[in-house]
């Protein structure tokens, strides 16, 4: 089944990608949201990061279509999966993008997906 990613979609998504660098402090960073051109893509979406002058400019693309309902959810999960990569940028280095992708699935399940969100944890109490 394939589903294609509307417009409304799109605006969602990049509500989302707004939302996500502003709570992780990513305002220095310009980060733009763009419909890719072709389709077929494997992916719900991508980052190409700006050289040189543009070191700190984000382009995101989101595929037309998905293998999956673009809803809420996922649209959530994919924000900020590619906001992390450009929190985690600064710390690539040749050979560890891989790893890095790992980390930042890690971090969208535990932020997003737990029970209770982790802005909503008790601070554990500790007796010392
Ligand atoms: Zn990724």
């Amino acid at each position: 089944m394939i589903y294609p990613v509307t417009p409304a979609h799109l605006a969602s998504f990049a509500t989302k990608v707004a939302h996500y660098q502003r709570i992780l402090g990513l305002t220095d960073w310009r980060i733009e949201v763009h419909q890719a051109e072709g389709d077929g893509d494997d992916v719900y979406a991508w980052i190409k990061f700006g050289v040189e002058e543009e070191s700190m400019l984000a382009r995101i693309f989101i595929s037309r279509e998905w293998r999956t309902m673009p809803d809420k959810h996922a649209l959530d999960d994919t924000a900020l999966h590619e906001v992390l990569h450009v929190l985690l940028r600064p710390l690539l280095a040749d050979g560890v993008a891989r790893e890095e992708h790992a980390v930042i699935h890690r971090l969208v399940d535990v932020m997003l997906w737990q029970k209770q969100p982790l802005n909503t944890l008790e601070t554990p109490v500790v007796d010392d």
